[in-house]
């Protein structure tokens, strides 16, 4: 059958209380957003609910996309009918057979708005449940945790019927909590920071370092591709490519081997941070992980960390990296960050960095350079992308 709406259930929104419309707005936009190629549908926001009219669209990728969709708890597909009991019976029916699996189970749990109705909420249940055991072969019922929950609500306009509670990507609605900026790499880990903070509501702009020809277009192309997949839960994002080749040789003959890398990092925060704040974006995300790296143990954080006092989100730092694997492969960045494209930092990687580089020291070996006019120039020279889901498509199709 057609199901004719999708009824939408919040998260923690419920508790925010004076922000509540602004929440439920952006969640709506947001929810729009990833729909724009059905024209038909028509959104509609309440204190508690959205609703998503369906006007004779299938459901199935609809479904699928509001599963990525962050400030959702819950959703269901509704239909409706005459609230009249013969009709309700035959859609309550209708509904179960188009979803039920073999073997399922079900109950019914209706709900009397409309009190002039003629049967109270037990006779409902009773004549609902026994019209859909009759017709239908491999279903039972089981009152205590059924894989159905059939709710039907009767009203005085018109009857309302649910089967199934589709699990939301719980979180917040990307935006409701600002902007930030993720340095993305071509890495595992920060697609997957960039993905944790959407889910708490922070939107992204999205900044990479790219270090031609030291580093091929392909890098790039893998960090387009990587920002494409995170489209999926937080619509358009912008990407800042930022040439850093002049930086790294200038760091390659400035710096002592080992402390190359602390140097490249302290240079690639000074840069987001110089975007950050032209972009009036509030913080910044890295998906640094505790000890990973030569670069990712304390003492490196102070060295590197000693350019901003910005605030740095790190929603990766406590992470295991079979865990960081693991959101990854769900959320389909995975298989984009192990093509096997260099990034800059992987080809000036010296044979032992500093894991307990001293911060005297490295702003002393920079002291005898003018980095500062590098970092500017460098994000004079930015190469902004529109990035959005419309254009995944597009550019899969060049490999
Ligand atoms: P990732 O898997 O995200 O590359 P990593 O474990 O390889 O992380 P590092 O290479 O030490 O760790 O990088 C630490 C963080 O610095 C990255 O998570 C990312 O936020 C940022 N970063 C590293 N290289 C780049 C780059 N070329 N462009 C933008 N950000 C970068
Ligand atoms: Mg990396």
């Amino acid at each position: 059958m057609k199901f004719d709406h999708i009824l939408i259930r919040f998260g923690e929104i419920s508790t925010k209380g004076r922000n509540r419309k602004i929440f439920v707005d952006r969640l709506k936009n947001n929810i729009r957003d990833v729909l724009t190629d059905y024209p038909s549908l028509v959104f509609q926001g309440t204190r508690d609910r959205i609703y998503i009219h369906l006007n004779g669209e299938d459901h199935d990728v609809i479904v699928e996309r509001l599963k990525a969709i962050f400030g959702i708890q819950s959703f269901s597909l509704a239909t409706k009918c005459e609230s009249e009991i013969t009709k309700i019976k035959e859609q309550a029916l209708q509904a179960i057979k188009s979803l039920s699996q073999p073997n399922d189970t079900f109950k019914v749990t209706a709900k009397r708005a409309d009190k002039q109705f003629p049967l109270n909420t037990n006779e409902l249940n009773y004549q609902i449940g026994s019209h859909v055991l009759i017709n239908t072969e491999d279903l039972t019922v089981d009152v205590k945790n059924p894989t159905i929950n059939l709710r039907v609500e009767v009203r005085s306009e018109a009857t309302y019927l649910t089967c199934y509670d589709y699990k939301g990507a719980g979180g917040l609605p990307v935006g409701s909590g600002g902007k930030a900026m993720l340095l993305l790499s071509g890495g595992i880990d920060s697609p997957v920071a960039g993905y944790l903070s959407l889910k708490r509501g922070v939107a992204l702009e999205v900044i990479h370092f790219f270090s031609p020809p030291y580093t091929s277009e392909r890098a790039k192309q893998k960090v387009i591709d990587l920002t494409k997949e995170l489209t999926a839960f937080g619509g358009k994002i912008k990407l800042h490519i930022i040439p850093f080749t002049a930086i790294q040789e200038k760091i390659q003959a400035q710096v002592p081997e080992n402390y190359t890398m602390t140097s490249t990092r302290r240079m690639m925060l000074k840069i987001a941070d110089e975007l950050r704040e032209k972009q009036q974006i509030l913080a910044l995300i890295t998906g640094e992980s505790l000890g990973q790296v030569a670069s990712q143990t304390l003492e490196s954080m102070v060295a590197i960390n000693d350019v901003t006092s910005t605030p740095i989100i790190r929603p990766l730092i406590t992470m295991d990296k079979e865990e960081i694997i693991d959101i990854a492969k769900k959320i389909g960045t995975h298989e984009i960050s192990i093509r096997p494209y260099e990034d800059c930092c992987t080809i000036f990687t010296p044979a032992s960095p500093k894991t307990k580089p001293k911060l005297e020291k490295v702003s002393r070996f920079e002291s005898y350079v003018d980095f500062d006019e590098l970092v500017t120039d460098a994000v004079n020279n930015v190469e902004t992308i529109i990035v959005t889901k419309e254009k995944r498509d597009e550019f899969n199709s060049l490999f």
